[in-house]
């Protein structure tokens, strides 16, 4: 797998321990450190945020 371990997270830049907290955005996949940073994410970029996430990741 290529999965990074040390991803940080698109907000605040610290270290992602889960990947609970993901977006999908036209620039891309977001993750964040906690549900606080992917809220406030989701809110400064709303007109970003893909919401066909099955379009995407179709294997969950
Ligand atoms: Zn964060």
């Amino acid at each position: 797998m290529t999965e990074n371990p040390s991803k940080t997270c698109d907000l605040c830049g610290l270290p992602v321990e889960t990947p609970d907290f993901s977006l999908l955005t036209v620039n891309g996949p977001k993750q964040f450190c906690c549900e606080g940073c992917h809220g406030i994410y989701q809110m400064l970029h709303e007109a970003e945020l893909v919401d066909d996430v099955d379009a995407v990741d179709s294997t969950k």
